[in-house]
């Protein structure tokens, strides 16, 4: 049974010097956690994939303590305009850039691809382990593929279990939605995921309009979290707007996902994302409820859209995967 440790600096060394052994580790990021092996290490990496059962056509993101350690995994870096401008912004923090690969990173850490998805997360304890460990650590989120996302030590140890060399535990995550993903072309941005960080902060520091992957009928899938199923509970989720009638529906085996307020004459278990209708907050409890209510025996979950602007774009997102219909 694998230890939870607090995040002392003595557990992050441990956990630092677990990583330049080949070792892998669950941490805690401001997104969701991480399951992290050193990104140079070709077998260390291969363990996360088999760990998580994900597919090997689906690409890591690449952890780094500090913005100036980007060249080490990418080519274009900082001399990029652009890209410059989004780091100086938004780094340390929940945006990921796919850029050029550096020929030193293992194929495996990207699927083969010529780019490779990289950030500096703005968590404390998730920098300290990235300055500890002293190389570049990938790391795709913490659960089993294609389920929900973990935002707390205690949901890595349920699903993963054993299969992980350690988890350092930094308590519940401050976002609790992963990264937004952008891929830079030149002098344009393609959004691959949306994430914590909103289409429109991007369109302000960019100072253009960005492109949203995957919004066309038609448009090719070209990174996994545009999978039409992903982020899922094993509840089934039934999804409504707002005052809908949910006379059709089996009311007592159910629970209703609200934003900010619970529906009005009805008798139904209830969560309310918001009550103050905050959107952040709203994004940080998503994934913390869905766990609640997927250990609660509910049969299934009837969730209400999130207005359709900021974070609730991306809220929407992962409820759209998370209900679509399973293959
Ligand atoms: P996860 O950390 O589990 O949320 O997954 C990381 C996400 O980043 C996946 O959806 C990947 O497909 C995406 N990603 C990683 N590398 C690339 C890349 N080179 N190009 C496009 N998407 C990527
Ligand atoms: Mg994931």
């Amino acid at each position: 049974v694998v230890e939870l440790v607090a995040a002392s600096d003595d557990e992050i060394n441990q956990a630092a010097e677990m990583i330049r052994s080949g070792g892998i580790v669950a941490f805690p990021t401001e997104t969701v956690y991480g399951l992290g092996a050193n990104a140079f290490d070709a077998n260390a990496v291969a363990r996360i994939f088999e760990v998580k059962e994900r597919p090997l056509f689906d690409p890591l993101i690449v952890h780094l303590a500090d913005a100036s350690q980007v060249d080490q995994v990418a080519y274009i870096g900082l001399d990029n305009p652009l890209v410059n401008r989004l780091v100086e912004h938004f780094w340390p923090g929940p945006l990921t850039l796919v850029l050029p690969k550096h020929p030193d990173i293992p194929s495996i850490v990207t699927s083969g691809l010529d780019t490779i998805a990289v950030r500096v997360p703005g968590h404390n304890v998730a920098q300290n382990f990235l300055r500890a460990a002293g190389v570049p650590v990938a790391a795709p989120s913490a659960n089993s593929f294609g389920s929900l996302s973990p935002t707390r030590a205690q949901h890595v140890k349920d699903d993963l279990d054993e299969l992980v060399d350690l988890i350092v535990d930094g308590g519940p995550t401050t976002w609790g939605l992963e990264s937004t993903i952008v891929a830079v072309h030149e002098d344009q941005l393609q959004v691959l995921r949306l994430g914590a960080v909103t289409v429109e902060a991007l369109e302000e520091v960019a100072r253009q309009s960005v492109q949203i992957a995957g919004m066309n009928a038609g448009d090719k899938i070209t990174t996994p979290g545009q999978l039409p199923r992903h982020y899922s509970p094993r509840t089934p989720i039934h999804m409504i707007n707002r005052g809908e009638s949910l006379e059709l529906l089996p009311l007592d085996k159910c629970c209703y996902l609200a934003f900010n307020a619970p529906p009005v004459n009805e008798t139904v278990t209830v969560e309310v994302l918001s009550p103050t209708a905050d959107l952040r907050e709203a994004a940080s409890r998503l994934f913390d409820v869905l766990h609640r209510i997927d250990a609660s025996g509910a049969e299934m979950i009837v969730a209400e859209w999130m207005p359709e602007r900021g974070l609730g774009r991306s809220i929407n997102d992962r409820l759209r995967r998370a209900s679509a219909t399973r293959s």
